[in-house]
């Protein structure tokens, strides 16, 4: 599987499991746009891609 992410500002986060995008997508949130968001409305947001 692989999980996808595009954030609005252009950023496209590409990673091997739910953990990774969910580590890395929160650090781009908070270090880039100064937000956070749980765990649950970031997996939403994702677009997950059968291997
Ligand atoms: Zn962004």
């Amino acid at each position: 599987m692989t999980y996808q992410l595009t954030c609005p500002c252009g950023q496209t986060f590409v990673e091997s499991s739910e953990d990774e995008l969910v580590e890395h997508v929160e650090a781009h949130l908070s270090s880039v746009h100064g937000r956070a968001y749980p765990r649950a409305a970031i997996l939403t947001m994702a677009t997950v891609v059968p291997d």
